[in-house]
């Protein structure tokens, strides 16, 4: 954060720096003397914009193990799980309206539930173990003749916890069920092979992976009885599933970010490892401290921490100028304790003072020290002040 060199940003679980490659390649489709046409277009500019918006397909594809004709490009991560969700209950809704989901998933994917539920259909919503896992007996006894859909997330956007998608898509597809996967924070972080995963339907995003902020995809699997209603209508685009002017710029930001992390992900992962275990190990100690989900079964680009005795909002501000986040990003602006944590089993006051530290490719181990130092020294100070605390 260049204008701001105080700042020690640890919040890249919400968005990240775009790459400079990922801006060159971006920029080369918005100028004059660039490809700007519409992709829409039948004349040779607008076929050049075609051929880049296939080449980014392909380089997303090629990160996936899919065929670039299953991606439909989206705004974001919000938008293809709403697409998938929505889309995939109204086509199904025929043969059953019982859809299952689980209460820590990301705000896009449970209000979605939420309007179904509106509608008429009929929800599960079920709770991790306190590991954050998803226990598989109990969401096999969740199923029943009229489900139809199934919505997991793939790394969990709070605590990191990676769900087994494949175990979960195996029991789903035995049944004929739709399997939708969240997978914003899990793809071009950790390998995700879609020609091997039991996966219908899986939401992404670029700015959690050093591309822009707009610009998402859909994955939707090449299967009998997989399809989805559409939300949007216009121009037939993107075979009528999502219509609209293909955003080239956006498009060929995402293909470029994709085609770097495939290239860096085993450096990447190392680096998140190392950043994880500095930071866990100069903060375990502090008497009161847990975490929130297992970190044995957890992305190592989140940590997610809480701490006895010591108030969430205090904590925020005293941790100044750390850039972390409180809950998830999108309930940071009110006061109730996290809802993903709350269904971890985590009391409302330890879920209160709980701090998501997250890592990314610009994470320095001095950024860490730093963190260690800040976080051990403003919760010593805001134990000294509560009335009756100790440290
Ligand atoms: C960030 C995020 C989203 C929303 O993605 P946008 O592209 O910002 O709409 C959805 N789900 C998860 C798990 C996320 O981390």
């Amino acid at each position: 954060m260049a204008e701001h060199v105080d700042l020690i940003y640890l919040d890249y679980a919400a968005s990240t720096p775009v790459d400079p490659w990922v801006v060159e390649a971006m920029t080369a489709l918005m100028t004059a003397d660039g490809n700007y046409a519409n992709p829409s277009s039948t004349h040779v500019a607008g076929r050049q914009s075609v051929k880049f918006i296939a080449h980014a397909a392909g380089q997303l594809a090629a990160l996936l193990n899919t065929d670039p004709s299953r991606l439909i490009w989206t705004s974001g991560a919000t938008e293809s799980d709403n697409l998938a969700i929505l889309g995939g209950a109204h086509y199904r809704q025929k043969r059953g309206r019982h859809l299952i989901t689980m209460r820590t998933e990301h705000k896009a994917v449970t209000d979605t539930f939420a309007e179904l539920e509106r509608q008429g259909y009929s929800i599960t919503w079920l709770n991790p173990e306190p590991s954050g896992l998803l226990d598989m007996a109990k969401f096999e006894e969740a199923l029943r003749d009229d489900t139809q859909l199934v919505s997991i997330m793939h790394i969990n956007n709070e605590t990191g916890v990676i769900q087994d998608i494949a175990q979960i898509g195996a029991i789903c597809r035995d049944r004929d069920i739709l399997f939708h996967v969240d997978a914003a924070q899990s793809v071009g972080k950790i390998p995700v092979d879609l020609s091997a995963l039991p996966v219908d339907m899986m939401s992404m995003t670029a700015h959690k992976v050093y591309g822009p902020k707009g610009i998402g995809a859909l994955y939707i699997a090449d299967r009998a009885g997989v399809h989805v209603d559409p939300l949007l209508f216009g121009g037939g685009q993107q075979r009528k599933l999502r219509p609209g002017t293909l955003p080239a710029q956006q498009i060929v930001g995402f293909g470029t970010a994709a085609a770097i992390a495939q290239s860096r992900m085993l450096r990447d992962l190392e680096h998140l490892n190392a950043m994880r275990d500095r930071l866990w190990s100069g903060i375990q100690d502090i008497p009161g401290l847990s975490t929130n989900g297992a970190i044995g079964c957890a992305f190592p680009g989140i940590l997610n921490v809480s701490i006895k005795d010591v108030e969430g909002e205090s904590l925020l501000l005293a941790l100044e100028p750390l850039c972390v986040a409180t809950g998830s990003a999108c309930n940071s602006k009110n006061q109730e304790p996290s809802y993903v944590l709350r269904a971890l089993g985590t009391s409302d006051a330890l879920a209160q003072s709980a701090i998501r530290f997250s890592f990314g490719r610009p994470t320095s181990a001095r950024d860490i020290d730093i963190a260690v130092d800040r976080y051990r020294s403003s919760v010593a100070r805001l134990r000294n002040l509560a009335p009756g605390g100790v440290a």
